[in-house]
C-alpha cells in the first residue's frame, strides 16, 4: 500500500497498550477483493490471548471510570483529530481490504470522525434524575453508570465507522472496550487503534484483537467480565451471540441484517426518488445493512422511474477502488458473488427480466454488472433475501395498501424509504411501516445525532443520538430516607 505513514498499517493485535503477534503464532491473510492479492496478515489470537485484553479492560476499567466525561472527552477529541489528519491513508487501507471506492472510503472515515466527537460531548450529558418522592422524609434520584468491559464485534462493510460508532460512546460513557474486526478488513481496526494510541488513552482502555471469529467470539461472550456486547453483522450470528451472552446475562445491541423497501409513490418527485434510488441501492456495491431491497412502485409511474433509473444505473463505473474514476468497487469475496448471482438467476428463471446487468461483469473476478431486474414478484427469492449486491428488483403495487403490506411482508425491520409529497400519506405511511427507521424522500439515514437501528429480526438498541450513549450505561435509582 502506497501510504505516506506506514506506521498506520499494523499486523498485530493492540492489548493493553503493545503491539502483539499470537504466541503461537497463528495468522489470518487479508486479500484486496479488486485483485485477489495478499495484502498481508492479521493475528490469530488464541482463546487465553483474548481473556488476556478483557483482563486487561477490566484492570483499566475503575481509573477510566473516575475520569471526568470532559476528560475522557479530550482523548476522544484527539482521536478524531488524528483520523482526520490521516485521512487519505486510512482512505487507502480502507479501499485495499474492502474494495469501495476512495470517495466513499473518505466519507466513512469522516462519518467515523462525527461519532466521535459527537459522543465526545454527549458523554458529559450523561445525567441522572431527580424525582418526585413518595413521601415527605424521602428523597428519590437516579445517577447513570458505565456498565464496564464492553465487547465490539463489526462487520467487513463498514469497518472505520463501524468501530468509532461502537467504540466512542463505550469510551465516552466509561466503558473499557475490546473490539474484535472482521477478518476480512482488520486493517482498518488495527489503524485506527495506531491512532488511538497516539491519542493518548491510556493502556487497557482501547483494544483491538483479531482471530477466528468463534474463538474469539466464545472468549468474548462467554467471560463474565465482559458486561456489554455490542455487534453488527448477520442476523444468523447476531442469534447465536445472543445466545451465547444468556448465560452471564450481558447487555446487548444487536445491529443485524434488513430486506429494505423503497417505496415511489405515483405523487412523488420522480426525478429525486432516481437519484435517491441510485445512492440507496448501488453505495458500497450494495453491501449495506440499509440498501433498498424492493422497490415498489405505483404502477401508474413505473415506466417513468424505471426510465430515470435506468438512465442513472448506466452512469456507474465498475472498476477498483483506487481508481478515480471508479463508482463501483468488488464484491467482498467469492461466496458473496455465488450468492449474489444466485439470486439473480433464480429469479430470472421464475419470469424476473433483466432491464441491466444481471451477470458477472467482464473484468472478472469479484465485479458484477449493476442489475436492474423487472416483474419481479414478492415470492422470488432476490426479495426473499438480503442480497447485499447490485441488484434493484422492480416491483410494482396498486394501491397505499398493498404498498404497506408488501414493504412489511419480511421478518426484517431495518431501513424503509418512502418516496412522496403527500403529507397525509407521509405521516400514515411512516406510522405503519414495521421498521426502525424510514427515510422520507431522503436515503442518507445515518447520522451520529439520529438513533439508527432496527426492529424484529434486524436487532436490538440504537447508535447514535443520546440512545448511542445509553447502551453503554445502566440506570441506578438511589434513595434517601430519614430526611
Ligand atoms: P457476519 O458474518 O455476521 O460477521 C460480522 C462479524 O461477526 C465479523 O466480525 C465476523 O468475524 C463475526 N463473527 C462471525 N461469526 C462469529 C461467531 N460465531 N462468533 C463471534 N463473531 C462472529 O456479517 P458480515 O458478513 O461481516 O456482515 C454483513 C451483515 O451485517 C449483513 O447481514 C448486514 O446487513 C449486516 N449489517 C448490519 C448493520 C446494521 O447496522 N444493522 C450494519 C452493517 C452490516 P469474521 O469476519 O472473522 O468471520
Amino acid at each position: 500500500m502506497n501510504l505516506s505513514n506506514q506506521e498506520l498499517f499494523r499486523q498485530k493485535c493492540y492489548l493493553d497498550g503493545q503491539w502483539l503477534q499470537a504466541g503461537d503464532g497463528r495468522t489470518i491473510t487479508v486479500t484486496n477483493p479488486a485483485n485477489g492479492r495478499t495484502i498481508g496478515s492479521a493475528p490469530s489470537l488464541s482463546r487465553s490471548e483474548v481473556a488476556r485484553a478483557v483482563a486487561a479492560a477490566e484492570a483499566a476499567w475503575p481509573a477510566w471510570r473516575e475520569m471526568t466525561a470532559l476528560k475522557r472527552g479530550h482523548l476522544l477529541r484527539n482521536w478524531e483529530r488524528l483520523v482526520r489528519e490521516n485521512l487519505e491513508d486510512l482512505a487507502v487501507i480502507l479501499t485495499t481490504e474492502q474494495g469501495k471506492p476512495l470517495a466513499e472510503a473518505r466519507a466513512e472515515i469522516k462519518g467515523g470522525c462525527a461519532y466521535i466527537s459527537w459522543f465526545a460531548e454527549e458523554g458529559r450529558r450523561a445525567y441522572g434524575e431527580v424525582i418526585p418522592p413518595n413521601t415527605r422524609d424521602r428523597r428519590l434520584l437516579t445517577i447513570r453508570q458505565p456498565v464496564g468491559v464492553a465487547a465490539a464485534i463489526t462487520p467487513w462493510n463498514f469497518p472505520m465507522s463501524m468501530i468509532p460508532r461502537k467504540t466512542a460512546p463505550a469510551l465516552a460513557a466509561g466503558c473499557t472496550v475490546v473490539a474484535k474486526p472482521s477478518s476480512m478488513t482488520p486493517f482498518s481496526a488495527l489503524a485506527l487503534a495506531a491512532l488511538a494510541e497516539r491519542a493518548g488513552f491510556p493502556p487497557g482502555v482501547f483494544n483491538v484483537v483479531t482471530g477466528q471469529a468463534a474463538e474469539v467470539g466464545a472468549e468474548l461472550t462467554g467471560n463474565p467480565a465482559v458486561r456489554k456486547l455490542s455487534f453488527t453483522g448477520s442476523t444468523e450470528v447476531g442469534k447465536r451471540l445472543m445466545a451465547q451472552c444468556a448465560p452471564t446475562v450481558k447487555k446487548i445491541s444487536l445491529e443485524l441484517g434488513g430486506n429494505a423497501p423503497f417505496i415511489v409513490f405515483a405523487d412523488a418527485d420522480l426525478d429525486a426518488a432516481a437519484a435517491g434510488a441510485l445512492g440507496c441501492k448501488f453505495r458500497n456495491t450494495g453491501q449495506t445493512c440499509i440498501c433498498t431491497n424492493r422497490f415498489l412502485v405505483e404502477e401508474s409511474v413505473h415506466d417513468a422511474f424505471v426510465d430515470r433509473l435506468l438512465a442513472r444505473v448506466k452512469t456507474l463505473r465498475v472498476g477498483d477502488g483506487l481508481a478515480p474514476e471508479t463508482t463501483q468497487g468488488p464484491l467482498i469475496d467469492q461466496p458473496s458473488l455465488e450468492k449474489v448471482d444466485g439470486l439473480v438467476q433464480a429469479s430470472l428463471s421464475m419470469g424476473a427480466q433483466a432491464l441491466a446487468g444481471g451477470k458477472r461483469h467482464a473484468l472478472g473476478g469479484l465485479f458484477y454488472e449493476p442489475t436492474v431486474l423487472d416483474q419481479v414478484r414478492p415470492e422470488m427469492p432476490v426479495c426473499q433475501q438480503e442480497i447485499f449486491g447490485p441488484v434493484a428488483p422492480i416491483l410494482t403495487f396498486a394501491d397505499e395498501d398493498e404498498a404497506v403490506r408488501l414493504a412489511n411482508e419480511t421478518r426484517y425491520g431495518l431501513a424503509s424509504y418512502v418516496y412522496t409529497r403527500d403529507l397525509g400519506r407521509f405521516w400514515r405511511v411512516s406510522e405503519k411501516l414495521d421498521y426502525g427507521m424510514v427515510g422520507v424522500n431522503e436515503v442518507l439515514l445515518a447520522t451520529c445525532e439520529a438513533p439508527f437501528g432496527g426492529i424484529k429480526e434486524s436487532g436490538l438498541g440504537r447508535e447514535g443520538g443520546r440512545q448511542g450513549l445509553e447502551e453503554f450505561m445502566e440506570t441506578k435509582y438511589v434513595i434517601l430516607g430519614g430526611v
